[in-house]
């Protein structure tokens, strides 16, 4: 700004700060009939970046606030951005409860907002008794097809069934929708498709059936893994040509277990690509998503027939919600519930944190049990071996180690094979002193990867929390980490050996081992973490959920990690969105029949 500009700006604050012997800070002032408004602009840190606010107080009190500039994710920021704003408002405080599910972005806003009103020199007087402010919905609710969860499975069930023409509500417990979907990855196995064609990878059906029984020790449906393949690359096409799902055309994943190259990779490397197209779709058709809504229990007639569902909804109240035609369960697995875990299976207790988004608790699968329905696989539950230490979140800068960083231990030592099974790195991790690993790579091998750029936001987080650090010198990685550095230095000189000589004689490397004579190192500490709940309800081809006898029980439906009869005992990557996309579009078209 010039000068002169500068001076004119000052006297104006000056002159309006004296007209209304106010205490405004920063902020900006103007007369309104009576009422003195004064805006201010304040910051703070969401998950990706600055976000940005502009508040408007009226007679010091909040009247309105704007995001004038943020880059979180927009459906995880979408409740944060509404909900924390009207109850900031009500409540004329900017001190409120970050929203589940959101928690970075929640704090980055509340931040931003208590930035603004230190700016403007306001002491806010709170009024009291702001409770929630959405409206009351009604205690009774009748659509054809009543969906619980807005996952992958659920937004899918929910656009065909509306296509259908059904009348459709989506349930979701949480504030904010997209579960495991949402903070996965986002890849999707399938067997010919157009990004195969591209790259001219030869694929089938069958060989995608096979690798994906040999994946789960043969404990899969062998017809229901068919279904899976059969119809994974229409739904494929389908997220691509009618949601608008952009995937890479020129590149696919090939995770562990896969024969071939078949992973189909969203735009951004992760889940957000689809569930914010997905969520686009169902506002664009119209159809009923009611958040903060919590399925608890489904109501059947006489006949034991599926009716309806009750919930808490969001003002607390109890809401029946009436399906002419079905019912469908698309609530996920139950990864974040311990209590469950160890019911099922007392190995993955307490020690282990969970990757998995806080509204898998496994509800569907009690609330399905309740009213008779089998259950299969509930013992097999999947770690991720590479995540953040202290929130147990998936690390995927960390991919870095399907182009050849090494896992070692706090003394240096290398302890298993880089490229094993999830399970088998994971419980090796824990053998470890400490119970924790670090990963090593160096430039040459970041340089293949490139998951420092792709994920540029993880990387800094990890960076600022001290998890992983960029040295020049392999001896200032391990000072970092206070790991001997003779010892380090003594296991890269064997993995140079192995990479030069193309044999791995410690770990055999199935991929082989990389030379990384040369630095920078990036090192990260890791631990495993439940990851994936492989059981759940039985279901049959048209996803119809099964009773103790083989029986369908009448009226409802399921789809997604909920279910257990494709992973058997151990799932495949990319098989999660393929299962959870595929079966719910069948569990849609299917309830409305
Ligand atoms: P999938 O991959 O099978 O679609 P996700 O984990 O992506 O599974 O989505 C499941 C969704 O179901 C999550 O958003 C979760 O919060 C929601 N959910 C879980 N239990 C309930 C419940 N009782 N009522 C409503 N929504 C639920």
């Amino acid at each position: 700004m010039k000068k002169a500009g500068l001076m004119m700006l000052v006297l104006c604050m000056v002159a309006m700060l004296a007209a209304c012997g106010s205490g405004n800070k920063d902020g900006k002032e103007a007369n309104n009939g009576g009422d003195r408004i004064v805006t201010s602009i304040g910051e703070g840190d969401g998950k990706h970046g600055t976000i940005k606010v502009e508040v408007t107080f009226e007679n010091d009190e909040i009247k309105d606030i704007k995001v004038l500039e943020q880059k979180e994710n927009e459906v995880l920021a979408e409740p944060v951005y509404k909900e924390l704003k009207e109850i900031m408002i009500a409540s004329n405080s900017a001190e409120a409860d970050a929203i589940s599910g959101s928690t970075v972005t929640s704090q980055g806003y509340i931040d931003a907002v208590k930035d603004a009103v230190a700016k403007a020199g306001l002491t806010l007087v709170a009024k009291q008794a702001a409770g929630k402010t959405q409206t009351d919905e009604p205690a009774e609710q009748t659509y054809d097809v009543v969906i619980i969860g807005a996952g992958g499975a659920g937004f899918s069930a929910a656009l065909e069934a509306k296509q259908a023409g059904a009348s459709v509500v989506l349930l979701e417990k949480m504030p904010s929708v997209g579960g495991n979907t949402l903070i996965s990855g986002g890849e999707m196995n399938a067997a010919n498709t157009w990004v195969q064609k591209n790259l001219g990878i030869e694929d089938s059906t069958d060989l995608f059936i096979e690798d994906t029984l040999k994946g789960g020790d043969n404990a899969g449906d062998p017809e229901m893994v068919r279904v899976l393949a059969e119809n994974a690359t229409a739904a494929a096409e389908w997220l691509k040509d009618a949601v608008k799902v952009n995937f890479l055309e020129d590149h696919l994943f090939q995770f562990g277990g896969h024969s071939v190259k078949r992973a189909l990779i969203p735009e951004g490397h992760t889940g957000a690509e689809l569930i914010t197209k997905l969520k686009k779709q169902l506002d664009e058709m119209g159809i009923d998503l009611k958040t903060n809504t919590k399925a608890e229990k489904l109501l059947t007639d006489e006949s034991g027939k599926v009716i309806g569902v009750e919930a808490a909804g969001a003002n607390g109240g109890t809401i029946t919600f009436h399906a002419n035609k079905g019912v469908i369960i698309a609530s996920g697995g139950f990864g974040s519930n311990v209590e469950m875990r160890k019911q099922y299976n007392p190995e993955y207790d307490e020690k282990y944190m969970t990757t998995d988004a806080p509204g898998t608790t496994g509800d569907g699968i009690v609330m399905a049990q309740a009213v008779g329905a089998a259950l299969t696989n509930m013992e097999s539950i999947q770690t991720y071996p590479v995540c953040n230490p202290k929130t147990g979140v998936i690390s995927l800068v960390a991919d870095s180690r399907f182009d050849g960083a090494i896992l070692v231990n706090q003394s240096g030592q290398r302890f298993v094979e880089e490229l094993e099974r999830r399970d088998v790195i994971s419980k090796a991790i824990l053998a470890q002193e400490g119970g924790y690993a670090y990963q090593l790579w160096n430039q040459e091998i970041g340089d293949i990867s490139k998951t420092v750029d792709t994920h540029k936001d993880e990387y800094e987080m990890l960076v600022k929390d001290g998890l992983l650090y960029k040295a020049d010198t392999l001896k200032e990685a391990a000072e970092f980490f206070k790991i001997d550095p003779e010892a380090l230095q003594a296991t890269i000189d064997r993995v140079n050996k192995f990479a030069k000589s193309g044999k791995d004689e410690d770990f055999n490397h199935r991929a082989g081992l990389k030379d990384m004579s040369k630095g920078p190192y990036y090192i990260q500490k890791a631990v495993p973490s439940v990851h994936h709940t492989m059981g759940g309800l039985v279901i049959n081809k048209t996803t119809q959920v099964l009773n103790e006898q083989g029986q369908p029980i009448a009226g409802l439906f399921a789809a997604g990690e909920v279910t257990g009869v494709i992973h058997g005992k151990n799932r495949l990557g990319g098989n999660a969105i393929a299962d959870a996309i595929t079966f719910g579009r069948i569990a849609g078209q299917q309830a409305v029949k």
